[in-house]
């Protein structure tokens, strides 16, 4: 199965796409997490992306596109992946349909997870990462249940993402409103798009997933 996680930031995508992976043996695709690599390593990518993201733009469309060509040619994905991130423009969705035809490969679901904006900018400042295993955790929401010890994987080192401050998430926002919140209409029209509750808790929106993506409930 084959699906996207659609919703601005803070609405829980990264969250819920680890839970799917970890589940149903789905592969989380996240561009943001693959531009952050990009940046890191300091690659050619990482140098066109990097300014865009610090203040919480979008990065062009043939990057983004390019990546996840790569991507999901790759043998893991045969299975089935979850995109986290992508797409985030109309352009970049009809990028999709064209590479997923020609690959013979279908996208099963769309989920439009809804979520107001006045929580996110807590959301998102308040969140960080397992250094090791890329778990989430929340400084208010969801911490870790050993204290500074990753519930996944054991480890005791956690970072913080550089765009996830309040100005940055702020713009962030404005370019889901305008570039991204058109996928929803694009999508309903071809029948794939379900709808969660964002703000439910975090087992909640899991079980909502679940039952959008026909997976069984207990
Ligand atoms: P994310 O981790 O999904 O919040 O993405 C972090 C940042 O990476 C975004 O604010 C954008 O600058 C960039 N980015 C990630 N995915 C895309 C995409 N599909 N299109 C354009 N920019 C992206």
């Amino acid at each position: 199965m084959n699906l996207i996680l659609l919703g601005p930031p803070g609405a829980g995508k990264g969250t819920q796409a680890q839970r799917l992976e970890r589940a149903h043996g789905l592969v989380q695709l996240s561009t943001g997490d693959m531009l952050r690599a990009a940046v890191a390593a300091g690659t050619e990518v990482g140098k066109r992306a990097k300014e865009v993201m610090a203040a919480g733009g979008l990065v062009s469309d043939d990057i983004v596109v390019g990546i996840i060509a790569d991507r999901i040619a790759q043998d893991d994905c045969k299975n089935g992946f979850i995109l986290d991130g992508f797409p985030r423009t109309v352009a970049q969705a009809e990028a999709l349909d064209t590479m997923l035809a020609e690959r013979g490969m279908k996208l099963h679901h769309v989920i439009d997870m809804q979520v107001d904006d006045e929580i996110l900018v807590e959301r998102v400042s308040g969140r960080y990462t397992c250094a090791k295993c890329n778990a989430g955790y929340h400084d208010k929401f969801h911490q870790p249940k050993v204290a500074g010890v990753c519930d996944i994987c054991g480890s005791t080192e956690f970072k913080r993402r550089a765009d996830d401050n309040a100005e940055t998430v702020r713009s962030r926002l404005e370019a889901f409103h305008a570039q991204t919140a058109p996928l929803l209409p694009y999508y309903e029209s071809k029948g794939v798009l379900g709808t969660v509750d964002g703000m439910a808790a975090i087992d909640e929106v899991t079980r909502q997933i679940e039952a959008v993506l026909g997976f069984a409930t207990a």
